[in-house]
C-alpha cells in the first residue's frame, strides 16, 4: 500500500478456516478502514477488475499472490482460499470457465451476481469474532450444516438477493466499513439472523450418508481435505441420471417411487447441478444418497424396473473408476434379456 515501505500491510489478518478468497479481501479491506473498491483500486490499480468476475474460482496469481506477501501468509494456505484448491478432490481438471463439476456457479453479470451460487449456515456466521463465508459454501452437494444441522440458506429470507456481501459497501454510501459481512447488499438484512431450518430428510441412512460427505469437505486441513474424486465422480454421473431428459429414463420418478417422496418438478431442460437452486439440489443429493447407501442392488432394482438402462449408466462419463464400471457391467442389456427367457 502507499506509503508503506515494508511489504507487509498494517493489517494483515490471516484467512479463517475454511474461509474462502472475496472474505478475506473483504475483511482486509475493512480492517484497513476501507472499502472494497477503494481497497482494491488502491492496490490493484483500476486496471485489474477484481469484482466482475468470480475471483473464488479464478483464484488469480496476482491476487492470491499479492494477499500472501502482503498478510505473511504462506502461499500453500493463501491458493487454499480459492476454488482451485478442490482441484483433483471434486473435479478433474481446474478450467476457465463452463461448469467446474460441484462448484456452484455466480452467474456472473458485470459486478451482479445473478445466481444463488454462495450459500451460507446462518449460525456459522453467528459464531466466532466476526462473520466469514466459507469455502465449503460453494460446493454444490453441500445442502447442510453439518455442525449445527441446519439446511443451509441460498438467497436473503427478507428480499430473495443472492448473497453478494462484496457489494455491501459498493454504491452504498450510508454502509460503513465496519459493518458485518453478513448484512445482506441488496435491503441491508442480517443474514446471521435468518432462522435455521431443519435439515430435510427422506431416509435416515441416506442423510447420514450425505452427511459424511459433506463432512469431507470440513476434514484434514482446509487447503487439502480428503475426498475421492472417484467417488465425487460417481455422484455427479448419478445426478445427470437423475435428471435427464431421456423418456427412456425413469431413475428420477423410480427413486421417488421408492422412498416415497413425491416427484418434485425440476428446472427443465439442460441445466448443470451446479446452477440449481438450493432446494433441488438437496432434493437430488437426498436420492443419490439413497442409491449410494446400497448402490448394486438400488441400482439393480432400478434397472429390473426398466427406470435405467445399461447404456445411460456410462453414458458420457468420462474417467468413470473401475469399480463402477464393472458394477454396472452387470446390467448389460442382454443379461435382462436373459433373465426375461
Ligand atoms: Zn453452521
Ligand atoms: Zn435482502
Amino acid at each position: 500500500m502507499k506509503g508503506f515501505t515494508s511489504p507487509l500491510w498494517p493489517i494483515r489478518y490471516k484467512p479463517l478456516q475454511d474461509e474462502l478468497l472475496s472474505s478475506w479481501l473483504v475483511r482486509l479491506a475493512h480492517g484497513h478502514g476501507l472499502k472494497v473498491q477503494t481497497f482494491c483500486n488502491l492496490i490493484f490499480g483500476n486496471r485489474l477488475q477484481v469484482w466482475n468476475r468470480d475471483i473464488d474460482r479464478l483464484g488469480p496469481d496476482w491476487l492470491v499472490n499479492e494477499l500472501s506477501v502482503r498478510t505473511g501468509t504462506p502461499l500453500e494456505i493463501a491458493y487454499g482460499t480459492t476454488l482451485r484448491a478442490y482441484e483433483g478432490l471434486l473435479y478433474p481438471q481446474f478450467k476457465l470457465s463452463g461448469v467446474l463439476q460441484w462448484i456452484l456457479t455466480l452467474k456472473m453479470y458485470h459486478r451482479k451476481r445473478e445466481g444463488f451460487g454462495l450459500q451460507y449456515c446462518p449460525q456459522c456466521l453467528r459464531e466466532g469474532p466476526e462473520p466469514y463465508f466459507r469455502k465449503s459454501w460453494r460446493v454444490a452437494f453441500n445442502t447442510v450444516c453439518v455442525k449445527h444441522q441446519c439446511m443451509l440458506r441460498d438467497r436473503c429470507p427478507n428480499c430473495g438477493a443472492g448473497v453478494a456481501f462484496h457489494r455491501r459497501d459498493i454504491g452504498h454510501s450510508d454502509v460503513a466499513v465496519s459493518d458485518s459481512l453478513a448484512g445482506c447488499h441488496h435491503c441491508g438484512f442480517d443474514l446471521a439472523e435468518s432462522v435455521a431450518e431443519s435439515i430435510i430428510s427422506y431416509d435416515g441412512q441416506a442423510s447420514n450418508w450425505h452427511a459424511e460427505l459433506c463432512q469431507e469437505l470440513m476434514r484434514g486441513n482446509s487447503v487439502k481435505p480428503v475426498i475421492d474424486l472417484d467417488l465425487i465422480s460417481v455422484i455427479r454421473q448419478l445426478a445427470m441420471l437423475l435428471t435427464s431428459s431421456y423418456s427412456t429414463l425413469r431413475l428420477h420418478a423410480h427413486v421417488c417411487d421408492q422412498l416415497e417422496v413425491p416427484e418434485m418438478q425440476l428446472t427443465a431442460g439442460r441445466v448443470a447441478t451446479e446452477t440449481r437452486h438450493l432446494h433441488e439440489r438437496h432434493h437430488l443429493i437426498q436420492l443419490i444418497a439413497w442409491l449410494m447407501a446400497d448402490l448394486e442392488p438400488r441400482l439393480r432394482t432400478a434397472w429390473h424396473a426398466k427406470a435405467v438402462r445399461y447404456n445411460h449408466l456410462g453414458k458420457d462419463f468420462e474417467g468413470a473408476p473401475e469399480w463402477y464400471l464393472n458394477l454396472v457391467k452387470g446390467f448389460s442389456d442382454w443379461r435382462r434379456d436373459d433373465l426375461i427367457q
